[in-house]
């Protein structure tokens, strides 16, 4: 059900922050892709954050929680709700120094490549590997983004949520239960801010290792077209699905403008006005083969937002 004017001027009265009404979704999506939201709203602090997510629960209200959208592909129909942009609450800070480690405690909203370069420019190592993950450090959190064999959830520490209450309630690392390309976190939950711990290193060290992070990725990926990064998730590490959608002849491929990239099979770019709808049937007819010819399940990597469960 879309939001009334009522309560759309409500919101815009309490939370302090940029509130936009009707906008369409893909201009917040990597893809570029997806309808309007009733409501697009970038809380400027957590006191903001904590206001709406009470009054969005109070009044049952739908709602995402949206960082960077590089890792999502909202339906053309947009979203009947509020998105909730994290792209206001950033922050970056040192806040402990010790000989040979530092911690890192970073905002939800800050981008995840401003946390690489400096981190990197600090002499901190860890996080070269996640070079080129265009999302924001809050996205990176939950989606437990990864790139190299280094991932989140081997550097995170600590991690800061806020519950649907408005209350802050802080994770340690053994609380997280990260997986592959998953973070276990309480549901709805936003977070907040992430503390990593990062050890000293050579400069010049972290710096080769950005640099064959950025030759691998230019490549193999299609950094400069729209896309939402990889589409499934892989089976097994021995059988990554890019392997095993381009064995199926699937590059090139297309459904309108939404095509498989030449570059990198588990890449779906949109050539300019591909729709959700031709995204989603492409994946239809790759999973369907891999299934039939592989016998193997795909599984999303990418959030699909606003359609039915078995399209998702
Ligand atoms: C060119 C390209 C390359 C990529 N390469 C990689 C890669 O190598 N490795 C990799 O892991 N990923 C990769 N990705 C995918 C994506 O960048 C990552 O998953 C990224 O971490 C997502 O962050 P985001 O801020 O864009 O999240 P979004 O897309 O905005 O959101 C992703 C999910 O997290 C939730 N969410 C976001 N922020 C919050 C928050 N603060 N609190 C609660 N929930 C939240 C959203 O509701 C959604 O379910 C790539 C994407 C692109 C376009």
């Amino acid at each position: 059900m879309s939001l009334s004017p009522d309560r759309i001027r409500q919101i815009q009265e309490l939370v302090v922050g940029r509130a936009r009404v009707a906008v369409p979704l893909s201009r917040y999506t990597s893809f570029r892709i997806g309808g309007p939201a009733d409501l697009v709203v970038e809380p400027a602090d957590a006191q903001g954050l904590a206001a709406l997510l009470r009054y969005v629960d109070e009044n049952r209200l739908s709602f995402l929680l949206l960082g960077a959208g590089t890792n999502v592909l909202f339906h053309d129909d947009g979203f009947r709700g509020v998105v909730i942009r994290t792209c206001s609450l950033g922050g970056f800070r040192v806040n402990e120094n010790g000989f040979d480690y530092a911690r890192v405690t970073v905002g939800a909203g800050t981008p995840l490549p401003y946390v690489v370069n400096q981190t990197a420019r600090l002499g901190l190592d860890g996080m070269a590997q996640l070079w080129g993950i265009p999302g924001s450090f809050g996205g990176a959190v939950v989606t437990n983004a990864g790139a190299g064999g280094s991932c989140m959830g081997d550097l995170l520490i600590h991690v800061k949520l806020m519950t649907l209450s408005g209350a802050e309630i802080s994770l340690d690392a053994g609380d997280l239960d990260s997986r592959y390309r998953r973070m276990k976190l309480p549901q709805s939950a936003a977070v907040l801010e992430g503390t990593v711990r990062l050890r000293r290193g050579d400069t010049d060290v972290i710096n080769q290792a950005i640099e064959q992070a950025r030759t691998r990725r230019r490549a193999t990926q299609p950094i400069n077209r729209p896309s939402a990064g990889c589409v499934f998730k892989n089976p097994s590490p021995d059988k990554p699905a890019g392997m095993l959608i381009d064995r199926l002849g699937f590059k090139g491929e297309g459904v309108g403008d939404a095509q498989v990239s030449e570059l990198h099979a588990n890449f779906i770019i949109n050539r300019g006005r591909a729709t959700a709808a031709q995204v989603l049937e492409l994946i239809e007819r790759i999973r369907s083969r891999v299934r039939s010819e592989e016998g193997i399940e795909l599984e999303l990597e990418v959030s699909v937002i606003g359609v039915e469960p078995d399209h998702a």
